[in-house]
């Protein structure tokens, strides 16, 4: 059976996923939703020419000759609009952020000035015209696009939202996620131990990936591996937007995903890809479901999500970054690997001062959980290679954290 490349992979599932319906969304919600529409200014800011600093605000023409004394004719306050027009041989004190008061066309910050008086002052610097005073639409100009759709929603995001008195504005909808985990073998996390059963990771580690990207799944439990039940849970999954099944996609005669869900008329795209670990990965649709069938081994299956889910997810929410950030570092340690496959190598990463310096999180083996719990990203060796040396440049793909990047940033 073929096993496409990632990139291949990766772009059937983009050619296939669609873009999210718009919902609107409270200013107070919408930290890391992407917006579906374009936002606009709603007035010019500073809606006038204002102080950037705390000082006076007096006629550049009066510092020929200095130290020039002035006149203090009025305090303006941040929220004040002043009245008083500044004449010859005058100035206004004036806080940061205050409307410059008509006649003065600079501001001398305090520590250059010397007050002689209540009402006079010395100033002791030279200035051109303009100096410290921040003009009027300087941040923005009324009915200009401050934020444009397709824009993520960062804290930065959130206050020029509010800037613009943007209350409620539109984004791309969260996709509904449905998890299932298969196989007889498996144990619920409330059921008595048992020494013959194999404990349910799957599903909530998947379900962690997935609230990551601020998703609520649904956790459908544990299908055993028998058609009817199968189909019966996979009909409840094919009511989401998109459904996770974990195992039951190799090809073993216990295996029964495969012909179940083709049956249920999903429309399968691929169940190869030349990954490791995680090769037996499977992607499919039905006219209103994204299905990713993923490997049962639990390393493999978190693996998979970050390759091929997240991206898909967070497109489908309008992310225009969908990978992972990739960064480099050097290798602690020699890393050994037959060509063929795309491995992916838990590691954790340290710094010196000239970088990042990765090492092995221990057995790579795809059941040894452990291996990811411990990782702070995965080395990415490319199929082609045998190995790199002990220091050799290297690609991680971090596994944590909230920026991503527009292109995977590996070679596979
Ligand atoms: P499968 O893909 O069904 O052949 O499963 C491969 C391996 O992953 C087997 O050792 C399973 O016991 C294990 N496995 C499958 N599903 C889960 C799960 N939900 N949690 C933990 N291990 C699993
Ligand atoms: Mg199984």
């Amino acid at each position: 059976m073929e096993h496409l490349k990632i990139s291949c992979a990766q772009r059937v599932i983009f050619e296939c996923i669609t873009l999210q319906d718009s919902e609107s969304v409270d200013l107070a919600m919408s930290l890391g939703r992407v917006l579906s529409e374009n936002i606009f200014a709603n007035r010019d800011l500073p809606p006038y020419d204002v102080s950037a600093m705390d000082g006076f605000a007096v006629r550049s023409a009066d510092l020929f000759n200095l130290p020039a004394t002035l006149v203090i004719i009025e305090d303006i306050k941040a929220g004040d609009m002043s009245t008083l027009t500044v004449g010859r041989g005058q100035c206004a004190r004036i806080m940061t952020g205050a409307p410059m008061p008509r006649g003065a066309d600079a501001v001398i910050r305090v520590e250059d000035t010397r007050e002689i008086s209540h009402d006079t002052v010395q100033i002791t610097i030279a200035v051109k015209a303009c100096h410290d005073v921040r003009p009027q639409g300087e941040n923005m100009r009324e009915g200009d696009v401050v934020l444009t759709k397709g824009t993520e929603i960062t804290p930065g995001v959130i206050g020029v939202l509010a800037t613009v008195k943007a209350a409620k504005f539109s984004v791309y909808r969260r996709p509904r996620v449905a998890i299932l985990s298969t196989g007889n073998e498996l144990e619920a996390i409330g059921d008595p131990v048992n020494p013959n059963k194999i404990p349910d990771s799957n599903t909530y580690a998947l379900m962690a990936q997935v609230q990551a990207l601020g998703i609520t799944p649904a956790m459908l439990g544990i299908a055993r591996d028998d058609p009817a039940e199968l189909e019966q849970f996979l009909k409840i999954g094919l009511e989401y937007d998109v459904l996770l099944v974990s195992g039951g996609t190799s090809v073993g005669v216990h295996d029964y995903v495969r012909p179940t869900i083709e049956g249920l008329g999903v429309e399968m795209k691929f169940w190869r890809v030349a990954i490791k670990p995680g090769h037996p990965l499977a992607f499919g649709k039905t006219d209103k479901t994204f299905v990713f069938g993923l490997p049962g081994n639990p390393v493999s299956s978190m693996v998979c999500f970050e390759e091929f889910v997240a991206p898909a997810l967070r497109r489908m929410m309008g992310n225009t970054k969908q990978y992972r950030r990739t960064v480099t570092a050097r290798l602690a340690h020699a890393v050994k690997m037959r060509p063929g496959r795309t491995e992916f190598v838990r590691v954790q990463l340290s710094a010196d001062d000239a970088g990042y310096i990765a090492s092995s999180t221990g057995t790579q083996s795809s059941g040894v959980l452990l291996s990811m719990a411990r990782a702070d990203g995965l080395l990415v060796l490319p199929s082609a290679c045998s190995g790199f040396e002990a220091g050799a440049q290297v690609t991680v793909q971090l596994l944590d954290g909230t920026v991503f990047q527009e292109c995977p940033g590996f070679k596979e």
